[in-house]
């Protein structure tokens, strides 16, 4: 997939539903490539009690469980469309499940693709 096409997979995978007063879902939507060509998505889980799960861990969780921990590419969109950079807990997640995701790049802006590295969204990590 090009990353206009990841970006529009994205995009039609939001579904914002309040489930209850305590579980709310589908605000926020990502799609990653893995490093075995094939694509994962996610949506973001909100709980009212604080506990969640950002769209780009809920895509690579199900990337995980197909057998994949690298990453090539992450594109992630808001209910506005507007493309959005990992939190810091997506960005300690995904480079702590293989080193190689250093290499990962972020769609910053569609028009140009241009894209970050994690290498440069977290340059300090704890475990070197
Ligand atoms: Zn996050």
């Amino acid at each position: 997939m090009t990353y206009k096409e990841m970006y529009e997979a994205a995009l039609k995978n939001l579904a914002p539903m309040k489930h209850s007063d305590d579980f709310s879902s589908g605000t926020v939507s990502a799609v990653i490539e893995g490093a075995n060509g094939k694509y994962y998505a996610g949506v973001n889980l909100d709980f009212s009690c604080g506990l969640g799960f950002c769209a780009e861990r809920s895509a690579a969780a199900a990337m995980v469980t197909d057998g994949e921990t690298v990453i090539r590419r992450v594109v992630c969109v808001n209910q506005s469309g507007e493309l959005w950079m990992p939190c810091g807990s997506c960005r300690e997640f995904i480079s702590l499940l293989s080193p190689k995701n250093k290499n990962t790049e972020f769609l910053q802006c569609l028009e140009g693709e241009k894209t970050v590295r994690l290498s440069a969204l977290l340059p300090s990590p704890w475990n070197g």
